[in-house]
């Protein structure tokens, strides 16, 4: 082995970013050697235990032969062809399936191959729908505080205007329409109060607002906070009333998380366009999707420029596309739904401990998901080092320390990860 072979990781603090990290960041990155289960191996030869599904990605853990297969399978065929003027059984077959476990309602599908670009594709659909029926005025977007809709800029535009990054880029993002984080939580009842922000604004902007966006029932990235089923349930028919589109981001939500396959299942109700990815392959490659309704595409398709205008060069790439269809058929056929809830009673028992903690602010559980306010932002450089060392992989942002395990971790692997979360927190 030459010496460059052996010193990889050193190369890291040489070459590369990291994500939203200056260069040189510290402690650095831990370098992985690989995983497999729920375990992460590093280079050093320690094991630790996987909280976070690399961000809600792999919910059957890694390093699953099922998902392996599907991928040899498919690159036996082909690994990539364009998709304009060509299709392939894997897109189709997926698509058929999004349609199927969506219920039917939005049976139209554009794959793209990051959350951020499915947002941006959730967009412009709605921008052009309101352009093909002639309607100039629509050309902005409700959003939440505390939301969280990706990178790209349009996806940006739509996030928290504090929390993200909009004090940076101000001047050339779109001015959205901002609201409230809904204050009734999950469980409870959305009173009018609760209410009240979404309603005077959709009404009062009523005439210039394309589309209303948000994430169902779980904000994620922008503060891990879960919100009344009956807000959504409210939303959905003030759009309807007010002839506003609604725009639900599945793309952390997906697949089970929460409780239901869709989070939307909460409040049983439909987007006009919906937006997957994440856990969409079980965490294997990038993917996401944008789904919308027959009238939508429809309209879109029978006015100038008689297109969607959007094609990104890997669309439906066939082994993800391939992969996303033996995760989604592996999760169907799993216990998901009673994994799903052993693990929030796990989360609940291991976390509750937590709750009694002087630097801790509150604890909540949701489905797979576990999180931790603290009542002062944690340091980042003490905190990551400490929970490596107790053999748990948890990276915190802000002031939220929080948990998703993969949906097949154990019980008692579950235990050693809030019991080790609990001295980490107990220690500060
Ligand atoms: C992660 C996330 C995105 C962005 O997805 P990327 O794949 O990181 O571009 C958008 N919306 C929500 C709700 C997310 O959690």
């Amino acid at each position: 082995m030459s010496d460059n072979q052996k010193n990889w990781p050193s190369l890291d603090a040489q070459y590369l970013w990291h994500p939203y990290a200056p260069v040189n960041v510290e402690p650095p990155p831990f370098a992985v050697e690989s995983a497999k289960g729920v375990r992460l191996k590093l280079v050093d030869g320690r094991e630790l235990i996987d909280g976070m599904s690399s961000w809600w990605c792999a919910v059957h853990g890694y390093n699953h032969p099922v998902l392996n297969h599907a991928l040899q399978q498919q690159m036996e065929k082909m690994s990539h062809v364009m998709f304009g003027g060509l299709t392939h059984e894997p897109a189709c077959r997926l698509a058929e399936k999004l349609v199927e476990l969506t219920g039917r309602k939005l049976p139209r599908v554009f794959f793209a191959d990051s959350g951020s670009v499915a947002v941006e594709v959730a967009m412009k659909m709605a921008l052009q729908y309101w352009q093909a029926r002639g309607d100039q005025q629509k050309k902005r977007f409700i959003s939440l505080r505390q939301g969280y809709h990706g990178d790209t800029l349009g996806a940006m535009s739509l996030c928290d205007p504090d929390t993200g990054m909009h004090h940076l880029f101000s001047s050339i993002l779109a001015q959205q329409i901002f609201v409230e984080a809904p204050a009734c939580r999950f469980g409870e009842p959305c009173r009018d109060e609760d209410f009240a922000p979404m309603e005077n604004s959709l009404r009062k902007h009523q005439a210039e607002v394309a589309a209303v966006i948000v994430e169902p029932v779980v904000q994620g990235a922008g503060g891990m906070w879960f919100y009344s089923a009956q807000y959504l349930q409210r939303l959905r028919d003030l759009c309807d009333e007010l002839g506003v589109l609604l725009i639900a981001d599945e793309i952390a939500t997906g697949f089970g998380r929460t409780g239901k396959l869709f989070a939307c299942q909460h409040a049983g109700i439909q987007p006009d366009i919906l937006c997957v990815g994440k856990a969409l392959t079980g965490g294997t490659m990038t993917l996401s999707a944008t789904l919308t309704t027959q009238s939508i595409s429809e309209t879109i398709s029978q006015h100038p420029p008689y297109a969607f205008m959007h094609g990104p060069t890997f669309m439906a790439n066939p082994l993800a596309c391939s992969v996303a269809l033996a995760s989604i058929d592996l999760l169907l056929e799993s216990a998901w739904q009673s994994n799903v809830q052993r693990i929030e009673r796990g989360l609940q028992n291991g976390l509750a401990p937590c709750a009694t903690l002087d630097k801790v602010a509150e604890v909540r559980v949701l489905g797979a998901i576990g999180v931790v306010e603290m009542k002062q932002p944690v340091d980042m450089k003490t905190i990551q080092s400490a929970f490596v060392e107790q053999g748990v992989w948890v990276r915190p942002f802000g002031k939220l320390v929080y948990l998703m395990p993969p949906f097949v971790m154990t019980d008692p692997d579950l235990e050693l990860l809030t019991s080790a979360l609990y001295r980490v927190l107990a220690e500060l």
